[in-house]
C-alpha cells in the first residue's frame, strides 16, 4: 500500500512491493461502493502483480490492519465472519483465470 519505509523500517519485503511507486491514497478508498469501488479495484490490480502479496497480507492480519487494501484484500475480506468455514489465512488462494484477466 505504497508503504513509507520510514514508518515500517523492519519490514524488509517492502522494498519489493509493487505499490512502492503508487499513490498511497489509492489503497485507502473512502468507501467500497461507487467511486470507492473503482479505486479499490485499481488497488487490488496492483496487489495482483505484487511479489510480496502473501507477506503483506500476513502482516495486515498479524497487526490487525482495519483499514486499507493489504495483500489484495479489502478490510471486510480480512475480518473473521461466523459463516467462514475456514479461517482467513496468510496465503491468498491462487487467482482464477477470470481474476487474472481483470487484474489489470
Ligand atoms: S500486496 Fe498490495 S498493498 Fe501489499 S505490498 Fe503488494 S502492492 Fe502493496
Amino acid at each position: 500500500m505504497a508503504f513509507q519505509t520510514s514508518v515500517l523500517p523492519a519490514v524488509s519485503w517492502l522494498r519489493r512491493a509493487a505499490c512502492r511507486t503508487e499513490d498511497p491514497e489509492l489503497f485507502f478508498p473512502i468507501s467500497a461502493t461507487g467511486p470507492g469501488q473503482a479505486q479499490q479495484d485499481r488497488a487490488k490490480a496492483v496487489c495482483a502483480r505484487c511479489p510480496v502479496r502473501p507477506a503483506c497480507l500476513d502482516y495486515a492480519l498479524t497487526t490487525g490492519q482495519e483499514h486499507g487494501i493489504w495483500g489484495g484484500t479489502a478490510p471486510e475480506e480480512r475480518r473473521p465472519t461466523p459463516n467462514r468455514r475456514t479461517p482467513l489465512h496468510s496465503t491468498p488462494r491462487p487467482m482464477t483465470a477470470h481474476e487474472h484477466r481483470h487484474a489489470g
